[in-house]
């Protein structure tokens, strides 16, 4: 199976890689963003519960996203692989999901990590907030609090696949084809 962690800050293009990534590697697309925004759009309990850290540009308790991940891993029991787009974004989630891969014989394959400025972060959001109404990519300060979320609580997740050989940064900032080629070239390494 090939198992790829999308990593990088909000604004990154994880979202804009990932279609291109399943198409061409058939892959499964597992966004925990997507499928909480799904839950919001339900009206379910656990979205109405989402929406509230969501839209403070908190992070939602692992526990949540980790369940989420297990029911579709199993649901697609007989997948080439999958694209984990938004997770891990914490060490507990990172453990689990090495746990839960382990369960059914597999692991990540890599984690590459689209490496973009701050500034640049910004810009992309508010003007993805302006098309898709998300609240979270309109107010600044949510915005802010997005991207200090994920230096302080997801961005160390680098050290812990460096340190199993899995981690390789990539330039997110040109056109989105040179940087899909950037990332194929280092799936194509491996
Ligand atoms: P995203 O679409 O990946 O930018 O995620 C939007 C929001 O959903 C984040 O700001 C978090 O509030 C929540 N979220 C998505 N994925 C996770 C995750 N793996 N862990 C915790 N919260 C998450």
């Amino acid at each position: 199976m090939l198992n790829i962690v999308l990593f990088g800050p909000p604004g990154a293009g994880k979202g804009t890689q990932s279609e291109r990534l399943i198409e061409k590697y058939r892959l499964v697309h597992l966004s925990t963003g997507d499928i909480l925004r799904n839950e919001i759009a339900n009206g379910t309990a656990l979205g109405m519960e989402a929406k509230k850290l969501m839209d403070q540009g908190l992070l939602v308790p692992d526990e949540v996203v980790i369940g989420m991940i297990d029911a579709r891993i199993d649901a697609n029991r007989n997948a080439n692989g999958f694209i984990f787009d938004g997770f891990p974004r914490t060490t507990a989630q990172a453990e689990a999901l090495d746990k839960l891969l382990a369960q059914k014989s597999t692991s990540i394959s890599l984690m590459l990590s689209l490496e973009v400025p701050k500034d640049e972060l910004i810009k992309r959001l508010l003007n993805r907030g302006k098309d898709s109404g998300r609240p979270d990519d309109s107010n600044e300060t949510v915005i802010e609090k997005r991207i200090t979320e994920y230096n302080n609580k997801t961005a160390p997740l680098k050290d812990y696949y460096s340190k199993q050989n899995k981690f390789f940064g990539i330039k997110g900032v040109g056109s989105v084809e040179e940087i899909f080629g950037l990332l194929c070239g280092q799936i194509e390494k491996k």
